[in-house]
């Protein structure tokens, strides 16, 4: 199911008595979703997200704009006849239920022509539970599963009427770190046999971009840049979208255009054509840097860091905002540990350059 949000917006009166006023919580999203794929709605923590999947399961009205859900107009539909299926950070299994019954408590209370009889439920829950690999489970209190096994009754839960729309609501956030890959692995397969269109929210944006066909990038309830992964990545419109994906993360010097060359402080790094003279925000993505003994950019060895396949030197430099200056290279490079100075040449595909104020991205040719 195709889904489009159309100049979406939500405020909530200020909690805060001493700066009355509204919270723009969601800003005027646009948004077309394809049919069948999985977007990943991404941001740090308060930009707008679970008040995006809220607007579109229907628990909060919008302020205004419109949702769609293929051609349906579902603005003002009930959630419970919007068909979408949602998943919590908090699973909230019913305690007292066994899997199976967890499993169809959706199913129970559908009325007139939709009224199931035991038996068809049991075979909609059988086959939501093996979607998700618990259906030896189904006899289990939530208490006698583990944590993953919890999140995935809750995703069965949300998948056993086959829903238009399936939400996922930081789903992965209480799991431990090796359950939380495996765990975002299975619910790309599901969502990929199902082919249901599904909306995942995370502030982790290694989890989104590894299992999106698209991510949104959200700030302060505004949109910042929707895209592939890779090519967000590769191409942010911003200072903040830059910052906010990659690990380790983009550096960050101060830097200035002037007649056709970039510099951070004194080092000229790289031609650059297509801006005037002026104050810029220059990011460089780790990989970006290349050893170089006769490298344009003068950096402060501090210490270099093996890890594995690659090496990550550490350095500062007096333009850099954003603390040491994490550079990855591969291991085949040797690093003279003794040197006080480390030099690099830049790989002008991963350097970006904003402006100094706004942090938007100023477009030019680098080489
Ligand atoms: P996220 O899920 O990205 O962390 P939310 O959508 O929960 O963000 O919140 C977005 C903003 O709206 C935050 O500033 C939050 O404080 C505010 N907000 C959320 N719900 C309410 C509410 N019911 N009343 C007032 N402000 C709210
Ligand atoms: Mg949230």
């Amino acid at each position: 199911m195709k889904v489009v949000l159309q100049d979406l917006t939500k405020t909530y009166p200020n909690r805060n008595k001493k700066a009355p006023g509204q919270v723009v919580a969601v800003n005027d999203f646009t948004m077309e979703i394809p049919d069948g794929k999985l977007i990943g709605l991404l941001g740090p923590s308060g930009c707008g997200k679970s008040t995006t999947l809220n607007l579109l399961s229907g628990l909060q009205k919008p302020t205004s704009g419109k949702i769609f859900f293929g051609d349906d107009d579902v603005t003002n539909l009930p959630a419970e006849n919007r068909g979408v299926g949602l998943v919590f950070q908090n699973y909230a299994l019913y305690p007292h239920l066994t899997v199976k019954q967890n499993i169809t408590f959706p199913l129970e209370n559908l009325k007139g022509a939709n009224k199931l009889t035991k038996q068809q439920m049991l075979e909609k829950a059988t086959a939501a539970a093996k979607l998700v690999q618990i259906e030896e489970l189904m006899d289990r209190k939530p208490s006698e599963l583990s944590g993953g096994q919890q999140q995935r009754v809750a995703i069965a839960r949300a998948l056993v009427k086959m829903p238009r729309i399936l939400l996922l609501d930081e789903p992965l956030s209480n799991l431990d770190a090796r359950l939380r890959l495996q765990t975002r692995e299975e619910l790309r397969r599901i969502q990929r046999e199902t082919g249901i269109t599904t909306i995942f929210v995370t502030h982790d944006q290694e989890e989104a971009m590894s299992i999106s066909d698209q991510i949104v990038v959200m700030n302060a309830g505004v949109v910042q840049q929707i895209g592939a992964p890779q090519q967000v990545y590769d191409d942010p419109m911003n200072l903040f979208v830059a910052k906010f994906l990659g690990t380790p993360p983009i550096n960050v010097f101060s830097g200035t255009v002037k007649d056709g060359m970039l510099y951070i402080g004194e080092d000229a790094v790289l031609p650059c054509k297509g801006l005037d003279n002026q104050p810029v925000t220059v990011g460089i993505r780790p990989e970006g840097f290349r050893l170089s003994k006769t490298g344009s950019l003068v950096c402060n060895l501090k210490g270099v860091e093996v890890m594995g396949r690659d090496i990550s030197v550490v350095s500062t430099h007096p333009h850099c905002e954003s603390g040491n200056i994490r550079s990855i290279i591969g291991a085949e490079n040797a690093v003279d540990t003794g040197s006080a100075t480390v030099r690099f040449d830049l790989n002008p595909k991963k350097v970006f350059v904003f402006h100094a104020e706004s942090g938007s991205r100023l477009r030019c040719t680098l080489e």
